[in-house]
């Protein structure tokens, strides 16, 4: 990915401050898509597309009971899968998706979820944001910074970014953000985006980047 010119450093240090705010009020930060395994949270990631983290593992656990390996999302019958999923939403688009995924995964990786960003993306079901989920909290790999409606809005509210398309911000949080620091960035600002930076009422009188942020009503 091609990536934008450097900051400035008053553009980085105003960053890090922030950041260092978020730390100190999300300390354990973390991904809300319960998983034990690289193949579970990639099924999560795919099931939490339009549909909340919470629903989602409410339906996990049935689905991880009953697949357990590649092999077993690819033959499951589809109604079988259906049923099980429906309730997150666009459930037959998902289990073709993860059919097809467990397809892939058994014909091209030997049943195992591959660790590159190439190879994730060229799987069924998969985007870039997926395969960022993926990388960066079932493998550990700062590779990107997963871009959800959230980190779009934090980011353009605190000036990180002019862009809506989820890969230019990225490119730009990419550019101002440790690579270190790019899994819990994501975590952090879903979270501030759900309790105070809120889409339609963000509530500026109790934030603690209000001093900073260029969008703050208060
Ligand atoms: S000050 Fe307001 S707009 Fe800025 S991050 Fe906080 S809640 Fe969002």
């Amino acid at each position: 990915m091609k990536l934008p010119r450097r900051p400035t450093p008053a553009r980085r240090e105003r960053a890090a401050e922030i950041l260092a705010r978020l730390a100190r009020l999300y300390p354990d930060a973390d991904c809300a898509l319960r998983h034990e395994s690289p193949l579970e949270l990639l099924v999560a990631t795919i099931l939490s597309a339009q549909c909340t983290d919470a629903r989602v593992n409410l339906v996990t656990p049935a689905l991880f009971a009953r697949c357990r390996t590649a092999e077993d999302y690819a033959t499951i019958p589809t109604d079988e899968l259906e049923g099980l999923i429906r309730s997150t939403g666009f459930f037959r688009n998902k289990a073709k998706s993860i059919r097809g995924l467990g397809r892939a995964l058994v014909e091209q990786h030997d049943g195992q979820v591959p660790e590159s960003l190439a190879e994730l993306v060229a799987l069924p079901g998969v985007g870039r944001k997926t395969a960022n989920v993926v990388l960066g909290n079932a493998f550990g790999k700062d590779e990107g910074v997963v871009v959800d409606t959230h980190v779009g809005r934090l980011a353009r509210r605190l000036g990180w970014t002019k862009h809506d398309d989820p890969v230019k911000v990225e490119r730009d949080l990419m550019v101002l953000v440790p690579r270190e620091g790019w899994t819990v960035l994501a975590h952090r600002l879903i979270l501030h985006g759900r309790a105070i930076c809120l889409a339609r009422k963000p509530r500026c009188e109790r934030c603690v980047l209000s001093d900073v942020c260029p969008s703050s009503r208060v």
